[in-house]
């Protein structure tokens, strides 16, 4: 429901990209109307960026090469699958399967993902893995962008690895939506006990908080 810190102009607290995906929807179920916060390919590129997805040297270069109409047609797409995702996501949290044009769509988004990728002989991330002593036990193969990472469509293949990576995995059953009904926004319940409540403690928590503070006030 907030900009992020400043500086950044989403508020990156879904604890995973998809879930910040979905919320960059914001007020979606407000009766006026959502903000769109995806509102062009700038912006799409810009989300990346600040999840981590894409480095700046990949969004400028994206930003001067993509002409106008192929930017339009990368964000509708970016557009179906934030929607498709998010109606699973709010459908499984009410206890409800997902539609069977929704799951078409992921499909779609994931298989395409999947086509455009190039395996690759290089340097691998080693994780938390202390440095490796010679270059060679660093080295590994691994999927990379290859020759489509300078193809318009990049941002949406990036994003469906990651709703993939979400909704593939055991994680799906940690999503939660934020308690404050007027916010909805969806994040991953790491707490210990799972009992994380808010999307941002800053931003609903405090204001629940306020609300209640003051209703005990009007009682006495
Ligand atoms: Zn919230």
């Amino acid at each position: 429901m907030s900009a992020g810190p400043q500086g950044t102009l989403f508020d990156l607290c879904g604890g995973h990209p998809a879930l910040d995906l979905v919320n960059s929807l914001d007020n979606r179920f407000r009766e006026d109307g959502p903000n769109e916060m995806l509102a062009t390919y700038a912006d799409l590129l810009r989300f990346l960026e600040e999840s981590g997805l894409l480095d700046r040297q990949q969004v400028r270069a994206l930003n001067k090469t993509v002409a106008p109409e192929a930017a339009a047609k990368a964000l509708q797409s970016a557009h179906e699958l934030r929607e498709a995702t998010a109606a699973v996501f709010y459908g499984s949290l009410d206890g409800k399967e997902p539609r069977q044009q929704d799951v078409s769509v992921l499909e779609k988004h994931f298989l395409d993902g999947a086509r455009h990728r190039e395996l690759q002989w290089g340097a691998v991330k080693s994780g938390s893995a202390p440095p490796a002593k010679s270059a060679y036990a660093r080295a590994g193969l691994a999927w990379g962008w290859g020759r489509y990472a300078n193809e318009p469509n990049l941002p949406v293949w990036v994003l469906a690895e990651s709703v993939s990576d979400i909704v593939l995995s055991p994680d799906m059953a940690r999503v939660r939506t934020c308690a404050a009904d007027t916010c909805r926004w969806l994040f991953l319940d790491t707490s210990k006990n799972h009992t994380r409540r808010w999307c941002n403690m800053k931003v609903c928590g405090n204001r629940m908080k306020a609300r209640r503070f003051q209703e005990r006030h009007d009682q006495t």
